[in-house]
């Protein structure tokens, strides 16, 4: 296990804020959200009469190497040892899981000889399409609870926090991969480069690793400020993992662009001195995107801050609206990105009454600082609200779908970003 020690002396010196990869001074605001709590915290009823901890959510840009990033303002360790986000629950989010691991099968050759790691492996969402396909995995999850689900249903889990340690006791057994996969774990590393070292060890000599991670692009684009949550302490471009992956002997060879999570890139790459896998036109293409929407210079970052207050306005100005005509207003989902939502636009239980998910983990807790009660979704057909804030917005069109019975009393769903939308 990871000690606190060795966290702590991760990073940047106490007083100075200095850049996760390239070390240098950051002085640039991309943009300060105020104060929220920790956004996977969610009190219990016996946590109410006691407070909750707010952190600053201020993101800064690296001038330097183009990293937007947060500092860690609470330990990794403290985060995600007991991570109650279960992965599995999301339909869409399977069926794209699945989707990967036969392409991957394929394109790679993967088989019974074969080996398949992922590190924050949660409860074996992914790797279970390849243990069904009886190729060898490992998944490496920090969290018990979460690795426990995983190993009951038949993933091998090593309950670690993923790192150049790791990865060389791994190799040293024999267990370097043919492929390598971090999905969404990147955003999530306080040790940046210590963790990337340690996805190059993993890796056979023409292995490959594939990293998937919400595009920063997408994230301007799109207004995604809710993403940005103190769990997430960096945000991608390509530009930026390019220059990371490069400084640690790796190579980006194809890139895709994908739906999830409100616009997500998946990389590949391979050791630098691979000959196997030659370079595909599209890092070339997103990479002018990127150019293009100027994230190679600050020009790029700095219209940010006022397209998100705009969303700001007008989120309120629809909620203070609906309030004033006596509508019932409840929400839909407890995703980690609801605390930001809420917390920077100020909105409580007096603007959005409660909110419902299909995890039973978050039934009958409530959402940090708000704490708005979640219940099971059957409360939505009890009391029949007029408006529901979807706020797993990345997933409307699932749950538009799902909850199309609220037309039966004329209920309507409202979309928070890119800016508010009443379906
Ligand atoms: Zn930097």
């Amino acid at each position: 296990m990871t000690t606190m020690t060795e966290l702590q002396v991760v990073g940047s010196p106490t007083g100075t804020r200095s850049c996760r990869f390239c070390g240098s001074r950051l002085e640039r605001t991309f943009i300060d959200l105020g104060m929220s709590p920790l956004c996977e915290t969610y009190p219990s009823a016996e946590d109410l009469n006691h407070g909750e901890v707010y952190y600053p959510l201020h993101v800064y840009i690296c001038d330097n190497c183009w990293l937007v990033q947060l500092e860690e303002y609470e330990s990794a360790e403290r985060i995600f040892s007991e991570y109650p986000y279960f992965a599995s629950y999301s339909d869409s989010w399977l069926s794209h899981c699945q989707k990967y691991c036969s392409e991957m099968q394929s394109r790679l050759g993967l088989g019974r000889e074969s080996f398949v790691a992922e590190v924050a492996s949660n409860d074996g969402y992914l790797l279970q399409y390849f243990v069904r396909e009886g190729i060898p995995v490992l998944g490496i999850e920090p969290a018990a609870n979460v690795a426990k689900a995983a190993i009951e249903k038949g993933v091998p889990t090593l309950v670690r926090f993923f790192g150049a340690q790791v990865a060389k006791e791994l190799t040293f057994d024999g267990r370097a991969a043919d492929l390598v996969i971090g999905n969404n774990v990147l955003a999530q590393v306080p040790n940046l480069n210590d963790f990337v070292d340690g996805l190059q060890i993993m890796l056979k000599p023409e292995g490959v690793l594939t990293l998937e991670f919400p595009h920063l692009l997408r994230l301007i684009e799109l207004n995604e400020f809710d993403t940005i949550y103190h769990e997430h302490f960096s945000y991608f471009s390509l530009i930026s993992i390019t220059r990371i992956l490069e400084a640690h002997g790796l190579r980006i060879f194809e890139v895709e662009e994908l739906k999830s999570h409100g616009g997500s890139l998946r990389v590949f790459a391979c050791r630098a001195e691979s000959q196997t896998h030659p370079a595909s036109c599209s890092v070339q293409r997103v990479m002018g995107y990127e150019v293009k929407a100027k994230l190679d210079r600050l020009d790029g970052y700095e219209s940010f801050a006022g397209q998100v207050k705009q969303t700001k306005l007008e989120l309120l100005e629809f909620l203070l609206a609906a309030a004033r005509q006596g509508k019932k207003v409840a929400g839909y989902g407890a995703p980690g990105k609801s605390a930001t939502l809420l917390h920077y636009c100020g909105i409580n239980r007096d603007l959005i009454e409660y909110t419902v998910d299909r995890s039973l983990f978050k039934q009958g807790r409530y959402l940090p600082g708000t704490r708005i009660p979640i219940y099971h979704p059957d409360r939505i057909r009890e009391t029949k609200p007029d408006y529901i804030v979807v706020l797993p917005w990345n997933l409307k069109d699932e749950i538009m779908r799902q909850l199309s019975y609220i037309r039966e009393w004329g209920g309507r769903f409202v979309v928070p970003i890119p800016s508010v939308a009443a379906f």
